[in-house]
């Protein structure tokens, strides 16, 4: 966090230096983001990424979208519009905080989107087959996605029970972990931990994370060997 001095702002471990929440998908050399935050451009240049075949949106809080602006350097090497997909609030979001890419004259040099809307229904995005799973941030529904065995949940706080059973099964699950505190609308450490448990994956990762929650080593030697911390640069395979 900008101007602060805890514990895990001041660390030097690497894994205590993390970024907005976002992941890259790879699959048959497509490839696929969800979320791009205001780190966005940092996290493309520091993963190398060189192509990118579409965005896909969890929600429309600016840690998640304020990065778009950035897929211009996408199109500028691809030479195509980017595959944006959204629902269609997210998409009335992305119209007012990016009305210019809208805008009927279009300024040269700005990002080229499609716009795809996303729904509850399973979708493609980059030749990547997507199961939305909606979860409720406080009374905002996000958008999870679930990815063959692999899902990915950024800002839940309540889950239901239908949409718990789509994620059930999953051999990976990320989900968020803010902090030991409560929050209104982020799982805290000990519900994130027992919604891990409740699904019962081989593997959980915490994600979207606080400076709050503690340091990466402190914190990993408290939670069981099933249950991480993720940590940015964290690749797995699926
Ligand atoms: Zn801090
Ligand atoms: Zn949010």
């Amino acid at each position: 966090m900008i101007a602060c001095n805890c514990v895990v702002c001041t660390s030097d471990d690497p894994h205590d230096k993390r970024l907005r929440s976002s992941i890259l998908i790879e699959e048959n050399g497509k490839n696929a983001v969800i979320d791009a935050g205001p780190d966005f451009r940092y996290q493309m240049l520091r993963a190398k990424v060189k192509h990118l075949e579409a965005v896909v949106f969890t929600h429309e809080h600016k840690d998640h979208i304020a990065g778009l602006d950035d897929i211009r350097a996408f199109n500028y090497f691809q030479n195509i519009a980017i595959d944006v997909y959204a629902s269609l609030r997210v998409q009335q979001a992305l119209k007012r905080e990016f009305s210019y890419i809208f805008s009927e004259y279009q300024y040269p040099g700005i990002p080229q989107i499609n716009l795809k809307t996303i729904d509850h229904e399973p979708f493609t995005a980059a030749g990547i087959r997507m199961v939305p799973i909606e979860v409720m941030h406080y009374k905002l529904p996000v958008l999870g996605f679930r990815i063959k065995d692999f899902t990915y949940i950024t800002d839940a706080k309540t889950v239901s029970a239908t949409e718990t059973e789509k994620i059930k099964g999953s051999k990976i699950l990320v989900i968020n972990g803010l902090q030991k505190e409560k929050h209104i609308s982020h799982f805290t450490f000990d519900e994130a931990i027992a919604f891990a448990e409740k699904i019962g994956a081989e593997m959980t990762y915490f994600t979207h994370i606080s400076h709050r929650l503690g340091k990466h080593q402190d914190i990993s030697a408290e939670l069981p060997d099933h249950i991480r911390l993720a940590y940015d640069g964290l690749a797995l395979e699926i």
